[in-house]
């Protein structure tokens, strides 16, 4: 059942049994998983079922650090969210993710791997992948013509990944629409939550939309699910009752946010070609392909983080701008038309230039966990957005573990190659300085957000517990990869829906 909140009588009262606020990824993944019960959904959705400017620039925001891509387009606020423009990787996180690594401060998650198995399992019908199968051994199977390199495999190993092309504004707005137990809000902005007295439990959640009109939503339990960033400052900005923001009696919300280090890093010359239709991947037609990561045990040795590398012609890539430096513009839009813009640039400049021996040289792209920093998070400004709420600010810091980490990944590269006769990597200009921690202006994050509503079961050093609920407050939970204690390093979106699908059997169960 879809309504469009602008039409309601002003100062409407809304009743459910739960509130989802968020019809994006992680909020759709919810209701999906409550559909058909007994059980009055609400899903708030603050955009309508295409993109707009005015409910979009609610997105925008300040940036302060390494530089970002602006806030307004790195993330997209209407129905689906940001899956209506996300390139769909998916992979999940690995067993040393989970565990707490003496040499990566603040990591360890509450739960294991094991735990999240079944609902990475269900994630995987929700996002139309394929089977929950991530060893190259199935994958050799499944499709022919997968080369490995002949690498030493306690060292390194392929990391395999999967590819969806769900797009949830298009993929589910039917079953949405249908589902009769489902009432959908559109253009419904939460811009506060209410707390009781004692702040132990929310009352209700207030929405604005721009022409004034505010609604009233009252459910037993409510589920913020509007991506990490704004999680985070929607709990800080509901401060009427908590001064500090709701969940940040320890000042934890916002802090410790995390993206994944994209950054070209090195230079592979093989001594003769080899096949690489493994290390490929083409958006749409590609089931499942590796990229190539470093054992938890040499990880161990060296006190590492979790990295991959990924391969692209040196041909290409050479004439590629980084996309850090072409995603600038504010509007979303155009942002992705620079970007695609840019790599046929680059595509046609490589086809001019032409091949010869440089078939046989790579760039590889680090993608990397980044190590959890308190000082990496997002407050709120002193600006307000068109509804009256405080924008986000976001200050994005790295550590010289996280640098240490990408130069010690190619040594390792490097020599495995040299041992195996393949080639030789050579560093970027950027790692070759063991003593400098600073990273160019253009490395590239993948707008990933992640950690600011971290999990942990000590309210001191977490916002939610282990089942995604808010510490002290018993009807609140948060839906997203906010609640990632470390990140490791494949896109987070996978890993948000499972523990999206795990969130919500919790709070059914609660029912
Ligand atoms: C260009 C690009 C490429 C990407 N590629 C990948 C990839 O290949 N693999 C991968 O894993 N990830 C990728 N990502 C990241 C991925 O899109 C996100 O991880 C994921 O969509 C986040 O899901 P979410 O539900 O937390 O947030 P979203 O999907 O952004 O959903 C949040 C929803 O909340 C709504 N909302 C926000 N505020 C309010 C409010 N106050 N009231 C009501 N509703 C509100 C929004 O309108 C939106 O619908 C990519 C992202 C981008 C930008």
């Amino acid at each position: 059942m879809h309504i469009d909140a602008r039409k309601l009588n002003n100062k409407s009262i809304i009743e459910g049994d739960i509130c989802i606020v968020g019809a994006g990824t992680a909020g759709i993944s919810i209701a999906l998983e409550w559909m058909n019960s007994p059980y009055k959904v609400i899903l708030l959705e603050g955009g309508g079922f295409e993109y707009d400017d005015q409910v979009q620039d609610l997105n925008g925001g300040k940036t302060t650090g390494q530089k970002y891509f602006p806030l307004k387009s790195s993330r997209l606020r209407y129905f689906g969210g940001t899956t209506g423009h996300w390139a769909g990787m998916c992979s999940p996180l690995d067993h040393v993710d989970f565990r707490k690594r003496d040499w990566v401060p603040h990591s360890g998650w509450p739960i294991v791997k094991e735990d999240l198995d079944p609902f990475y399992a269900r994630a995987h019908k929700t996002l139309g992948l394929g089977p929950y199968e991530y060893s190259f051994d199935y994958w050799r199977k499944e499709i022919p013509n997968l080369n490995p390199f002949p690498l030493d495999d306690k060292v390194v190993w392929n990391k395999m990944w999967q590819f969806s092309t769900a797009r949830f504004g298009n993929l589910y707005r039917e079953t949405i629409l249908k589902a009769r137990n489902i009432h959908l809000y559109t253009y419904a902005n939460v811009v506060n939550l209410e707390a009781s007295e004692g702040v132990n439990s929310i009352r209700e959640a207030q929405t604005r939309d721009h022409s004034g009109k505010t609604h009233t939503v009252r459910a037993k339990h409510f589920i913020l699910a509007c991506g990490a960033i704004q999680n985070a400052r929607m709990l800080l900005a509901s401060n009427k009752q908590a001064p500090a923001g709701l969940g940040n009696q320890n000042d934890v919300v916002g802090r410790y946010f995390m993206e994944h280090l994209e950054v070209s890093s090195a230079e592979l010359w093989l001594t003769k070609p080899f096949p690489t239709d493994l290390y490929n991947w083409s958006y749409g037609v590609t089931r499942a392909s590796a990229e190539l990561a470093i054992t938890e045990e040499t990880q161990e040795q060296f006190k590492i983080l979790n990295g991959t590398a990924s391969f692209a012609p040196l041909v290409f890539a050479k004439h590629v701008k980084q996309r850090m430096e072409v995603w600038q513009n504010e509007d979303p839009r155009e942002s992705a038309k620079n970007m695609f813009a840019e790599w046929d640039r680059a595509g046609a400049e490589a086809e001019k230039e032409g091949t010869g021996s440089i078939q046989r040289a790579y760039m590889l792209n680090t993608r990397i966990e980044q190590a959890p920093n308190p000082n990496s998070r997002v407050t709120l400004g002193s600006e307000k957005d068109g509804l009256g709420v405080p924008r986000a600010s976001l200050n994005w810091e790295f550590t010289p573990l996280d640098k240490r980490s990408i130069r010690k990944i190619y040594e390792l590269l490097g020599q495995q190659m040299g041992i195996a006769g393949l080639g030789r990597v050579k560093l970027l200009e950027f790692l070759r300085d063991e003593n400098n921690y600073t990273f160019p202006d253009d490395t590239n994050g993948g707008w990933h957000h992640m950690g600011t509503t971290r999990m942990s079961e000590d309210p001191k050093k977490g916002v939610v517990d282990a089942n995604c609920q808010v510490h002290g407050i018993q009807n609140l939970h948060v839906a997203g990869s906010g609640c990632f204690t470390t990140s490791g390093a494949p896109n987070p979106t996978l890993t948000l829906v499972s523990l999206s699908i795990r969130l919500s059997d919790y709070v059914m169960g609660k029912m």
